[in-house]
């Protein structure tokens, strides 16, 4: 029986992964987004090999995106700095370039985009700012950005926020960046930093919303702290970072998975299991939500959503778990003084966790048809 196309509210990686896995097997969804062209969101743009992987089985390349290659990992902090090989190659890549290209993707193989800002999610109805939006299920894969209905509940204590800018490319930035993603730990937070495919830099911060506090609510006042206090910021900073914009989200659940959801809704992507973002394996989890989302959409139609969400839940616990002692570790003074060793002497400790915060692999849904 011919069912009629399910809706899929969020063009990021969850929603583009689940169109794409849903058009290859002659399911048509509908793709909805706020925004008719891509636009680059906050995201330190680390694409792990494992991220790396599920991108070609969906029939996106990141090296061919011009992706800048990865091969280590840099730690910095009090003053000290540690590299260590990654335990396979990975990449640096613009989101901006990253989601145009998956949705190109979805729509070359059937998915249609319709653009409206959801408002509020009614059972399986979205209600746009244009018109309200049904289809056979919902896939809510509005990432960090929760809709009135179906918002995730708030973390008590001290939240953390994400904060982004764009550094211009710079031969002194590439100099010191290629081949590498970088963690400069501070005591509540870390900033990361990879270089693009376009040779600009995306430094990313997540930090517990007291530091910002303690900086007068200042983001730029917040960057100049950090950066008086380590020289390898001075160096990769300059001075013409002050001139970027200063991207901000707040209040991100880290650690946060859904257990379980109603017949008809597929939570994807950050709406079903958020996981700190040290790990550089966001994506990777969106990917696979969006493919397993859609995998039980065919088999099983609407009615299957909570066994997919259980199912979803079970692969991503582990990694969160390792993700969320890595993030504890790392934000604490004492972490922050043992991480470097750590790295330098007991380096398969470390590709363990590396290794134990990425969601295992699962079989490719469909064979990927001859890329058009
Ligand atoms: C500081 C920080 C750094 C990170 N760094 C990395 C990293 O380096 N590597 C990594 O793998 N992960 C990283 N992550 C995690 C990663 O960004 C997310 O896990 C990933 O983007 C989730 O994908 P998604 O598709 O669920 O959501 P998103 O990427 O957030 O996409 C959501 C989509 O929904 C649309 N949308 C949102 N609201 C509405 C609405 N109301 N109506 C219509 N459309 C809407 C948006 O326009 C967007 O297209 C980081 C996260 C943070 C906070």
């Amino acid at each position: 029986m011919r069912r009629t196309a399910p809706l899929i509210l969020g063009a990021g990686p969850a929603g583009c992964a689940a169109a794409i896995a849903l058009a290859r097997n002659g399911a048509a969804p509908v793709l909805l987004d706020r925004d008719a062209k891509v636009r680059d969101c906050l995201c330190g743009g680390f694409l792990s090999w494992r991220t790396a992987e599920q991108l070609r089985s969906l029939g996106v390349d990141p090296e061919a995106l011009g992706a800048n290659p990865v091969e280590r990992l840099a730690l910095f902090a009090n003053g000290q700095e540690a590299v260590v090989p990654l335990p396979a190659p990975a990449w640096g890549l613009s989101r901006r370039t990253l989601d145009d290209a998956l949705r190109r993707r979805a729509m070359v193989l059937g998915a249609t985009l319709e653009v409206d800002t959801a408002r509020e999610v009614q059972g399986q109805t979205v209600v746009g700012q244009v018109r309200r939006w049904t289809g056979d299920g919902l896939f809510l894969a509005t990432g960090k950005h929760d809709v009135r209905g179906q918002s995730r509940p708030r973390l008590s204590g001290d939240p953390e926020l994400g904060l982004r800018v764009r550094l211009p490319a710079t031969a002194t930035r590439h100099d010191l960046l290629a081949g590498r993603i970088e963690l400069h730990l501070f005591t509540g937070g870390y900033a990361g930093m990879v270089m693009q495919e376009d040779g600009s830099a995306n430094l990313c911060l997540a930090l517990r919303k007291s530091v910002l506090a303690a900086c007068g609510w200042t983001p730029a006042r917040l960057l100049a702290n950090l950066v008086s206090h380590s020289l390898a910021l001075q160096d990769r900073l300059g001075g013409d970072w002050q001139g970027q914009a200063i991207e901000s989200i707040g209040a991100i659940p880290y650690g946060w998975i859904a257990e379980t959801s109603p017949p008809g809704l597929f939570r994807l992507g950050d709406q079903a299991a958020v996981i700190p973002s040290l790990a550089g394996e966001g994506i990777s989890i969106a990917l696979a939500s969006g493919e397993l989302a859609a995998r039980h959409w065919l088999e099983g139609g609407r009615a299957s959503a909570p066994a997919y969400q259980r199912a979803l839940a079970k692969r991503a616990t582990g990694p969160l778990r390792s993700a969320k002692l890595a993030r504890a570790f790392a934000e604490s003074p004492i972490g922050a003084r043992l991480a470097l060793p750590l790295a330098r002497h007991a380096q398969p400790l470390l590709h363990w966790l590396m290794d134990s915060s990425r969601i295992p692999p699962d079989a490719p849904l469909a064979q990927a048809p001859a890329a058009p």
